[in-house]
C-alpha cells in the first residue's frame, strides 16, 4: 500500500481520504481506519484506478452507501472505492411511453433520490424498495427489495466493468436474480442502470409510500445504527420470528443488541465493535440451529472475510 501511495497521489480526478473510519461510511457506524478512500470524480478515473489497483494487486473493495456491510474493528488495509461521485449524477426518462417509462440511473445515486424521482414523475413500479438506504449500486448487487417485491422486478439492463475492466451491458434475463443477490458476474463494477416503470397518478404512489413507511416505523429500530435484516429468511420462514422464538430478543454483546423490535437486526447501543456483532451474529446461528435445525445464512456482508475483495 505504501508503493501504492505515490501511484495514486500521482492520478488526477481522484478524491482521496487517507485512514477514514469505517464508522463513517458505514450505517452501523462500525469499522476501525482504511488505509485509503478513493472516490474517482468520473467514470475514465474509476477505469484507471480499477486498471491500476488490479495490475498492481492492491486489495480493494467496493462500497456504495455502506448500508448492508459490516466493517472490521483494527486498522484495514485496503483501498475502499466509492463510486458516487463517478456515477452519481445520472438520472434521466429515456423512453416515453403511453404506460411504460425507461428510467436510466447512475450507480451512484442514492436509492432515495431515485424513489422521489419516480413520485414527481408519476411511475410506479420501486415501491418495494421505499425505505431502503443506500445506493441503486448496492440495491442492484444485492437485489434488495421486501416482501412487496425488489429491484429486480424492475430491471431492463445493467451496465458494469468486469473483471477485465471492460464495459458491458448486461441485460435482466442474462442474470440468475435471486432473493439478495443479483448474481452478477464476479468482481463487477456496477455503473448504472435501466429502469423500467409504469404510469401512475401521484396520490397513489404516495399513499403507498407512506402506508409501507407507517409500517417500517413500526415494526423496525429506525432510528439506531445497523444494517437492517442481518440474516436472509430461510425459504417459508422468518428469520426474525426463529430468532424471536429462541428467546433471543434484547441480547448483548457489548453494545450490539438484537433489537427488541425487530429480532433479524442488530442495533448498534453506541460503541459497538465489528467483534461483538460477529460474535452475536454466531451466537445467534448456533442457537437457532440447535433449536430448530436451520442454519441462517447472512444477510449483512461482513467485509474483511475475503469475498468481498474485488
Ligand atoms: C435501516 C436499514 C433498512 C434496510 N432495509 C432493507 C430492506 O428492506 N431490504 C433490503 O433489501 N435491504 C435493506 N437494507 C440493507 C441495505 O440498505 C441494502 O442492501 C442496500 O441496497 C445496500 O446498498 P448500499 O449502496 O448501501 O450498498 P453497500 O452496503 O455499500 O454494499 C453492499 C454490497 O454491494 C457491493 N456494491 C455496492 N455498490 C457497488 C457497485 N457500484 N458496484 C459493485 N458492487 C457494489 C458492495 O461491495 C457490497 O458487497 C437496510 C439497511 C438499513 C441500514
Amino acid at each position: 500500500m505504501q508503493a501504492f501511495r505515490k501511484i495514486l497521489k500521482e492520478m488526477t480526478d481522484l478524491e482521496l481520504l487517507w485512514g477514514e473510519p469505517m464508522a463513517n461510511l458505514t450505517s452501523f457506524r462500525i469499522g476501525g481506519p482504511v488505509a485509503c478512500v478513493a472516490r474517482p470524480l468520473g467514470e475514465y478515473a474509476l477505469r484507471e484506478l480499477l486498471a491500476a489497483v488490479r495490475s498492481e494487486g492492491i486489495p480493494h473493495v467496493i462500497i456504495g452507501g455502506g448500508s448492508n456491510v459490516l466493517a472490521p474493528d483494527g486498522p484495514w488495509h485496503v483501498l475502499v472505492i466509492q463510486v458516487f461521485r463517478a456515477a452519481g449524477k445520472m438520472l434521466k426518462l429515456c423512453a416515453d411511453g403511453a404506460q411504460i417509462r425507461l428510467v436510466h440511473v447512475g450507480a451512484g445515486v442514492k436509492l432515495s433520490t431515485l424513489l422521489r424521482f419516480s413520485v414527481c414523475e408519476e411511475l410506479e413500479g420501486l415501491e418495494a424498495l421505499v425505505g431502503i438506504p443506500g445506493t441503486v449500486g448496492g440495491a442492484v448487487v444485492m437485489n434488495a427489495g421486501s416482501r412487496e417485491g425488489s429491484i429486480a422486478d424492475a430491471l431492463v439492463w445493467v451496465d458494469l466493468l468486469d473483471e477485465s475492466g471492460g464495459k458491458r451491458r448486461v441485460f435482466r434475463d442474462e442474470l440468475p436474480a435471486g432473493y439478495r443477490n443479483m448474481g452478477l458476474p464476479e468482481n463487477a463494477v456496477v455503473l448504472g442502470a435501466c429502469l423500467e416503470l409504469r404510469t401512475t397518478k401521484r396520490a397513489f404512489l404516495k399513499e403507498r409510500m407512506a402506508k409501507t413507511m407507517k409500517q417500517r416505523r413500526q415494526s423496525q429500530p429506525i432510528g439506531f445504527p445497523s444494517a437492517g435484516c442481518i440474516f436472509k429468511n430461510p425459504p417459508g420462514i422468518s428469520a426474525g420470528a426463529l430468532i424471536d422464538q429462541a428467546g433471543l430478543k434484547g441480547l448483548r454483546f457489548g453494545d450490539a443488541e438484537v433489537s427488541m423490535r425487530h429480532a433479524n437486526w442488530i442495533i448498534n447501543r453506541g460503541k459497538a465493535r465489528a467483534a461483538d456483532v460477529v460474535a452475536l451474529m454466531e451466537h445467534m446461528e448456533g442457537v437457532v440451529f440447535s433449536r430448530f435445525g436451520i442454519q441462517l445464512e447472512r444477510e449483512v456482508r461482513v467485509l474483511g472475510e475475503g469475498k468481498t475483495f474485488h
